[in-house]
């Protein structure tokens, strides 16, 4: 039956030859059937709404209007020839004018004939004016019709030089529609239509081509888009059920360090959100299968305890950890913090990064291999092939969009008995909608709960011209005691003048605080010059951290209370929000001055507007998928799983929620679809080629 689907184009009356459908194929991606009737229009023409000549504007898009045509008038000569014409509906009069296919207009319309006019408005000496308007005749058989009229995307070539534009296409399509009739399967089972309301499948291709009213375009719409996340949410959660199925876990469920820990060594009560995480966690390595599991929490959320104590729980049940950080210096301040707590309760803790010396290494990899270090704190280094360990139970990357996919499975391969316990820490937010198709296969924590007593940052926007009030702040705080971070920004593609920036930057702060100490830190730099720089800061040698985005990631210095960001409107808002999230981390009052021109574009308006107004991640994170598409966000280029032929992540979250609750239901009750009811499911999977990303599509 689906071969139907497969039939190639140029088998279609309507597309003509084998020529024109080659082209097809080359332009517009189009080779068979199923392509085709998947090309949904992008747009549609009103045609429900018949306007009075008297209302016309133009402002108006493409309206149509009803009325008797008189006057028809040939202008001028040779190429200079237009064709006019009025027409008039008694509450004006519209002029039409034609300046190509003169001839045949003037042949083939009638005056004095009612006809529907259909085309864009434009006023001229306060007349209301159409040009190259389509015609139709209304007569008492054919009242004239009231649709919405589909409009395809085709591209410039196939327009001028081979005359398929949006209409030839619209053509094609009707052609394929009625043959395709008694080939449409349906895709979904009677249950799942039912509960949701949804459209069949072969009405919603239907209507989604040529709809018959708003409404019936509405229910075809949802229909296709909840089809579409359906199949994309049902295979992500097969994927992660057979995983469970097939990787076993380690069990940790013996808690001794970890009660001692609480009992006696924790300086802060936890959060409910972490406590949840913590328990979330805690299930999954009782369970006995492998955890993959995705920790989200905004920056200065805590997940970094949230992981100390994940290790611990290894630990504590005689397995290794290690956590995986994506700089030398997050590596450095990671170490460091969970070192005290390591050290008081006896659990020996190492660290291996780039600039680790050899000796000491020798002595690391040794106390890996026979079990005596139990915890391992590092960067990429860790993943070399030297670096093996007795038992590795659980392995932890913070800041995760960092790291590649083939560098998480070298983690796995570092136990080649059980496959380690996958904790995915991130402070990028991630929308929700998002994350579950990105993600859909892991299962996914959030921390959604600041520690108690934190002071929002205050955030405001000032314009360069006021640089000189934004000084006199920072020296203030300064003067207070406090750190400032400047921060300019650094794009690949125009390094150089970042750079420039960047140096001229440096010095016009130098100079306007010449009694503090200035650091500096850039991505030019050496690892060991970062880090020495850092440090400067972080012992409060210096005052001032001139940085690039560098300082992007994590990196905790609690004294540091102002955030200066240079040129902020060159900034994706995610990033505003991470750099901010620098400042806030101690007791003080935080601030972040976002600096910009008075030029500025209306995304740029909105990041900035968006980050004065709100301090919470998931809000900008929903703001910047609207305002960017999710194919920009960190880490979805290449993913696959946003190849949507119809639903869009930024705006059908409600339906993707819908279509992943019954997707989890469907597998729940009948994970191998051999219920006859879901027939429709199992046929519809079973007919995709076994490769097929988008499990929606017809083939
Ligand atoms: P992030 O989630 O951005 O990695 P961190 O783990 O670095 O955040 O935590 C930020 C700061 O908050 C650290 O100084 C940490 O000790 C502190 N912290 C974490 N959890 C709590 C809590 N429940 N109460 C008070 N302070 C906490
Ligand atoms: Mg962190």
């Amino acid at each position: 039956m689906s071969n139907f689907f497969n039939t190639r184009l140029e088998f279609l009356r309507t597309v003509g030859s084998t020529q024109r459908a080659q082209l097809l194929g080359k332009e517009l991606g189009l080779f068979t059937y199923g392509d085709l009737i998947q090309r949904y229009p992008f747009r549609y023409l009103d045609r429900t709404q018949v306007y009075n000549v008297a209302d016309l504007h133009d402002d108006l898009p493409y309206v149509q209007v009803k009325g008797m045509l008189r006057g028809k008038e040939l202008i001028g000569e040779g190429p200079k020839q237009r064709l006019t014409a009025k027409v008039g509906d008694g509450t004006g009069e519209l002029e039409l004018v034609w300046f190509k296919g003169v001839k045949w207009v003037q042949q083939y319309t009638k005056n004095n004939q009612e006809y529907i006019v259909f085309g864009k408005p434009t006023m001229f000496n306060g007349r209301p004016q159409m040009a190259h308007p389509e015609l139709e005749e209304v007569t008492e058989a054919k009242p004239g019709q009231s649709f919405l009229q589909p409009v395809y995307n085709t591209s410039e070539k196939l327009k001028n030089y081979h005359r398929i534009d949006s209409k030839a296409i619209m053509r094609m399509v009707a052609e394929l529609l009625k043959l395709a009739q008694s080939h449409v399967v349906e895709s979904l089972s009677p249950a799942l239509i039912e509960h949701y309301g949804l459209m069949s499948k072969a009405q919603a291709l239907q209507q989604i081509h040529f709809p018959q009213s708003p409404e019936l375009l509405a229910a075809a719409k949802f229909r296709l888009k909840f089809e579409e996340l359906f199949y994309v949410q049902l295979k992500l959660l097969r994927q992660r059920d057979q995983r469970k199925v097939t990787l076993a876990g380690q069990i940790f469920n013996q808690v001794p360090t970890l009660v001692d820990f609480y009992k006696n060594h924790l300086a802060f009560d936890l959060t409910g959100a972490q406590k949840r995480v913590i328990h979330d966690i805690y299930k999954d390595f009782c369970a006995g299968q492998q955890m993959n599991r995705l920790l989200q929490g905004d920056v200065g959320s805590g997940k970094t305890i949230v992981a100390f104590i994940a290790m611990l729980m290894a630990a504590d049940n005689g397995a290794q950890s290690c956590i995986m950080a994506p700089t030398e210096i997050l590596a450095d301040q990671h170490y460091t913090g969970l070192k005290v707590y390591a050290d008081a309760l006896g659990i020996s803790i190492g660290k291996l990064t780039g600039s680790t010396r050899t000796a000491e290494r020798r002595v690391l990899h040794e106390a890996l291999r026979n079990g005596t270090m139990h915890m391992l704190v590092g960067t990429h280094a860790l993943l070399e092939d030297v670096v093996q360990f007795r038992n590795l139970g659980l392995t932890i990357m913070d800041e995760q969009h960092r790291f590649g996919v083939a560098q998480r499975s070298k983690l796995w391969q570092k136990n080649p008995h059980v496959i380690p316990h996958v904790l995915v820490m991130t402070a990028t937010p991630i929308p929700r909608t998002l994350a579950m198709t990105l993600y859909g296969d892991l299962d996914v924590s959030v921390i959604d709960e600041l520690p108690a007593g934190r002071k929002p940052i205050v955030t405001v926007h000032r314009y360069d011209a006021n640089r000189l009030k934004v000084f006199e702040f920072v020296r203030d705080q300064v003067k207070l005691g406090r750190q400032v971070y400047i921060v300019y920004p650094l794009i690949e593609e125009s390094e150089t003048m970042d750079y420039k920036d960047l140096t001229d930057g440096y010095e016009s702060v130098s100079r306007a605080f010449p009694e503090f100490q200035i650091s500096i830190v850039h991505g030019r730099m050496k690892a060991e010059e970062k880090d020495f720089e850092m440090q400067r800061f972080i012992n409060k040698e210096t005052q001032i951290m001139v940085a690039t985005t560098v300082i992007e990631v994590g990196v905790n210095v609690p004294n540091a209370s102002v955030m200066v960001i240079e040129s902020a409107e060159r900034f994706g808002l995610s990033q505003l929000h991470q750099l901010r999230g620098r400042v806030g981390r101690g007791a003080d009052q935080s601030y972040c001055v976002l600096m910009t021109g008075f030029k500025l574009s209306k995304d740029a308006r909105t990041r900035l507007e968006t980050m004065v107004r709100t301090n919470n991640g998931f809000e900008i994170a929903d703001i910047d998928l609207k305002l960017r598409g999710p194919g920009d966000l960190m880490g979805t280029q290449q993913s696959g799983v946003l190849d949507l032929l119809i639903a869009d992540l930024a705006k059908d979250g409600r339906i993707l929620s819908e279509s992943r609750a019954a997707a989890q239901a469907l597998l729940t009750e009948d994970p191998d679809l051999v219920n006859p009811d879901n027939g429709n499911i199992r046929r519809h999977i079973e007919s995709l080629p076994a490769s097929a990303v988008n499990w929606s599509r017809i083939s």
